[in-house]
């Protein structure tokens, strides 16, 4: 099994991957960080808004370096768009959910421009990342989460690994 876990950007992604890859022995996997390592995707930098604008092809070029490991199982992904992934790869979606306060700390303190945490609080106010994962999987694998606190972090850490083992997934 493999884990997707998604969410605005500064919900808490990074972290959580970190951690959970750590205390369960899974493979880290960030999508973005692939598009980096791959040459010919370097063209579709868009330095304004910082990030890479990938279509279909250079989705699909990532995927295609991402499929043996997904095949060995034991990943956990990154990506705040759950909709580019085929569906059999994931047997747990999680989505983090952050504050509009907490979003624009975090993000202020990244140096992203105004523009850029105004997009960011708007996505998340507008559930876009949540519709994402709700459009590609079954409800029954998604888990959306507060992401706000050190101690949401933790309960969401203890109730993560509760799912993972009443779901046969070996820790
Ligand atoms: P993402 O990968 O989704 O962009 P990060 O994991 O990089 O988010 O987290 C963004 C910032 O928020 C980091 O400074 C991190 O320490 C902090 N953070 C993450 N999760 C929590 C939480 N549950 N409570 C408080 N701060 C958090
Ligand atoms: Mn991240």
């Amino acid at each position: 099994m493999n884990i997707l876990v998604t969410g605005t950007p500064g919900t808490g992604k990074t972290t959580l991957c970190q951690r959970l890859s750590e205390q369960l022995h899974l493979n880290y996997l960030h999508f973005g960080s692939y598009a980096r390592n791959i040459p010919v995707l370097q063209d579709l930098w868009n330095e304004q808004i910082q990030c890479y604008d990938l279509d279909d092809e250079a989705e699909n070029m990532i995927m295609d370096e991402m499929e043996p490991l997904m095949e060995q199982g034991r990943c956990i992904v990154e990506h705040h768009d759950a909709r580019p992934f085929p569906e059999r790869w994931f047997g747990l979606v999680i989505i983090l959910r952050s504050s509009t306060e907490q979003l624009f700390d975090r993000l202020s303190s990244r140096h992203y421009s105004q523009e850029k945490v105004q997009e960011n609080i708007q996505a998340e106010i507008f559930n876009i990342c949540k519709e994402q994962a709700e459009e590609s999987y079954s409800p029954s694998i998604i888990l959306e989460l507060q992401s706000n606190t050190l101690d949401d972090f933790n309960s969401n850490v203890d109730l993560i690994q509760q799912w993972l083992s009443s779901h046969q997934f070996q820790q």
